[in-house]
């Protein structure tokens, strides 16, 4: 959870982290905004860490050696809380916020500060939302609450305008590359980090878990369906036991690239350069129009991934419209 080095491009937040520190005007709330993969949680950790520590370095980090940054480090701080959903891609309920109210109502164990993180806070359902507000409205002495989030049009407004905003913006190419390249990552830069929307921490996670292959093997049984050479249905099942969500979101950028082919767009501009003679294969044959349909209908897909949708289902229907765009009808 927590980096003993912070990452190069937390370096702009945290200028602004340590501008508070010093001013002692620490924000009541702050929303912690960006993409999946920039580090966002261990960005409020080592805030937390050091808004508890008790010999805070001149740079705002924390000391790691004082007994209360080893109880941070152990979470067994008595000050630090976090709220999560209890699984993943499950809501944070009332209960849970009331449980922190009252927590917060009773006073705190060191005479620093309070922090409470909440991970995603877009998981907070409406009734927790509400709940939540009171913490907001009511604030309680030096005790600051940071929201993690993604997508933050999924925060009610009410919670949103008493935030102070913080956005951990993507690093540019050259910094994400000598990154991976301390995390022993060698090859493949560019095609993890635009397989990551650019986020480091993706691109690094893709890479230990091999996704490269994965990726090949389901570009070449999509082929094959484009090419009446394998079963749609056979494929979905297969693909459903995989790691299906990644892999709607793959198709959707084969797509997009597909369509970029059909108005002979160089390779540098595609997100998947290595894919081009394949895509410019099919960008020969298909009816554009119609790759424009299936496209929207991949968009449609992607907003009910978040969603109790039978996904193999989904994945079943993609898969047979694909073909019937290949069969051209
Ligand atoms: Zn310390």
């Amino acid at each position: 959870m927590m980096n003993e080095t912070m990452l190069p491009w937390h370096q702009v937040n945290w200028s602004l982290f340590n501008q508070y520190l010093r001013q002692d005007r620490v924000p009541q709330a702050l929303l912690i905004k960006g993409i999946k993969g920039l580090g966002k949680q261990q960005l409020a950790c080592d805030f937390a860490n050091s808004l508890l520590c008790s010999h805070r370095l001149p740079t705002g980090h924390a000391c790691k050696q004082c007994s209360r940054c080893k109880l941070f480090k152990a979470q067994t701080h008595p000050d630090f809380m976090t709220l999560s959903p209890k699984e993943d891609g499950k809501i944070i309920g009332v209960d849970a916020i009331r449980e922190l109210i009252f927590k917060l109502e009773l006073k705190p164990q060191f005479e620093t500060y309070r922090v409470v993180l909440i991970n995603p806070a877009d998981k907070l359902n409406k009734a927790a939302a509400n709940a939540f507000l009171k913490c907001l409205e009511e604030p309680n002495e030096r005790t600051c609450v940071i929201l993690l989030t993604e997508i933050s049009s999924k925060l009610p407004a009410t919670i949103l305008s008493r935030c102070q905003k913080i956005i951990v913006l993507k690093p540019d190419r050259a910094m994400a590359k000598i990154w991976l390249q301390t995390q022993n990552i060698t090859e493949h830069h560019d095609l993890l980090l635009n397989l990551a929307q650019g986020a480091p921490l993706l691109a690094r996670d893709y890479a230990h878990a091999a996704i490269l292959p994965l990726r090949q093997q389901c570009f070449t049984e999509w082929l094959k369906i484009a090419n009446f050479q394998a079963n749609p249905i056979e494929i979905a099942e297969k693909w459903y036991k995989q790691q299906h969500e990644i892999i709607i979101l793959w198709l959707i950028v084969w797509v997009v690239d597909l369509i970029k082919c059909c108005y002979q767009t160089q390779a540098i501009n595609l997100y998947n350069p290595d894919l081009q003679i394949s895509l410019q294969e099919l960008a020969g044959r298909l009816n554009l129009r119609q790759v424009y349909h299936f496209y929207d209908s991949l968009l449609q897909s992607r907003r009910k991934l978040d969603t109790q949708i039978n996904k193999q289902l989904m994945l079943e229907e993609i898969l047979i419209k694909w073909l019937q765009l290949n069969q051209g009808s």
